[in-house]
């Protein structure tokens, strides 16, 4: 599926097509403006992206119109989030290329497909059993035992969508809770760390990792990203490894996010007595790749930008140890002090409001050299 053989050149100076009006398409907007790129948003909501883009488009996934003359104004499509409709892909690519390929979407909407995708090509998940009601959740908790964790197969992200059940709770009330809508029921893995891995794959197949991250979530949400992670050098071998599979399988061009459990105590990876779990991916930039815009030769961001233009990928290179901070709601008013701070890289998202939960924006810092 890969668009390689046909696809035009993509040379300085053409635009770049980007769904969604987030953050993340705003620094996808403005990593490919430094490269004499331009960039069109297109999005049903106006959000930060459009304040950095020469064009945008304000119109639902579902307007064929739009979608088609939107494609049309582009060289290549991309996204700044998993849960594109496929229809949508299906029209924009019937003008242009959309990359990463739909085929990636496919397989990371829906938590269901995303672990039988994983397990089918030999890659650790928690354990998991599909839940379509009340009743199912019963059988499914009389299989997997408690505790658990119940998550809606699609749209959920940051904690949405997801309840830990103990034992003695209701089960068809805890079913109601997340919408009685089809639902996966997980395992509770006993993980030492959270880690991800932020890697691109380029259209002739090549492909580069970042070294790999260490995330702490507060609320359910990223608040700090440690790299490089603290964990064994043949633990980091072995996750750069299976993201290069999953990208493999998946023909995938552009950036893309695995993120993992780090379990201690078995005999997982050989010698460093760590197993590694994958939880989810995200076929887009990601939270924990902010670091590289600071922290490495090549963003996230350009790296994106150069695979799905079919150019070389950049060096991965770090430069130094690195702390991100993500600052959520009003974290941002500290702005003036970060300022202040010698070594600190500050980017805000210009959102208007500061909602409790919403990422405002983020801080880097390189601690160690
Ligand atoms: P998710 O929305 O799947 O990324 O989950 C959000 C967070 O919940 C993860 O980053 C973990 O901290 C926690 N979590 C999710 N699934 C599991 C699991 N199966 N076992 C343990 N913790 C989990």
């Amino acid at each position: 599926m890969n668009p390689a053989p046909t696809a035009p050149l993509i040379a300085p100076g053409a635009t770049i097509g980007i769904l969604g009006s987030g953050q993340l398409g705003r620094m996808l907007a403005m990593a490919a403006g430094r490269l004499g790129l331009n960039t069109h948003i297109y999005a049903p909501d106006a959000g930060p992206a459009f304040d950095v883009a020469a064009q945008h488009t304000l119109a639902s996934y579902e307007d064929e119109a739009a979608l088609a003359a939107f494609a049309e104004s582009v060289a290549v499509v991309t996204y700044e989030f998993e849960n594109v409709p496929a229809q949508t892909a299906a029209v924009l690519e019937a003008h242009r290329p959309v990359l990463p390929p739909p085929q990636a979407l496919a397989a990371t909407q829906d938590r269901l497909v995303e672990k039988q995708f994983l397990n089918g090509i030999g890659v650790a998940t928690a354990p998991f059993l599909a839940v379509d009601d009340a009743p199912g959740l019963a059988r499914a908790v009389a299989q997997l035992g408690l505790p658990a964790i119940l998550k809606t197969r699609r749209f959920g992200y940051d904690g949405k969508g997801q309840v830990m059940i103990r034992e003695g709770a209701d089960l068809a009330e805890i079913f109601a809770s997340i919408g009685a809508q089809p639902a996966i029921l997980e395992g509770v893995v006993p993980f030492a760390r959270e880690v991800s891995v932020v890697a691109a794959r380029a259209r002739d197949g090549s492909f580069t990792a970042f070294d790999v991250c260490e995330n702490e979530h507060e609320s359910h949400i990223l608040s700090l990203t440690r790299v490089p992670a603290r964990i064994a050098h043949e633990t980091s071998a072995a996750a750069v490894a299976m993201t290069q599979k999953i990208m493999d399988a998946l023909g995938y061009v552009g950036v893309i996010c695995v993120e993992m459990f780090v379990v201690e105590g078995a005999a997982g990876v050989a010698s460093s007595g760590e197993t590694l779990v994958v939880n989810e991916i995200a076929p887009r930039v990601h939270n924990s790749g902010h670091w590289t815009t600071d922290g490495a030769v090549t963003s996230q961001f350009e790296q994106h930008v150069r695979a799905i233009c079919g150019w070389p990928l950049g060096s991965t290179r770090r430069h130094g140890e690195i702390e991100m901070r993500n600052l959520i709601g009003e974290d941002a008013n500290r702005w003036r002090d970060i300022l202040g701070e010698s070594g600190a890289s500050l980017h805000l998202y210009g959102k208007h409001e500061a909602r409790p939960g919403r990422k405002m924006g983020h801080v880097t810092r390189i601690v160690g050299g």
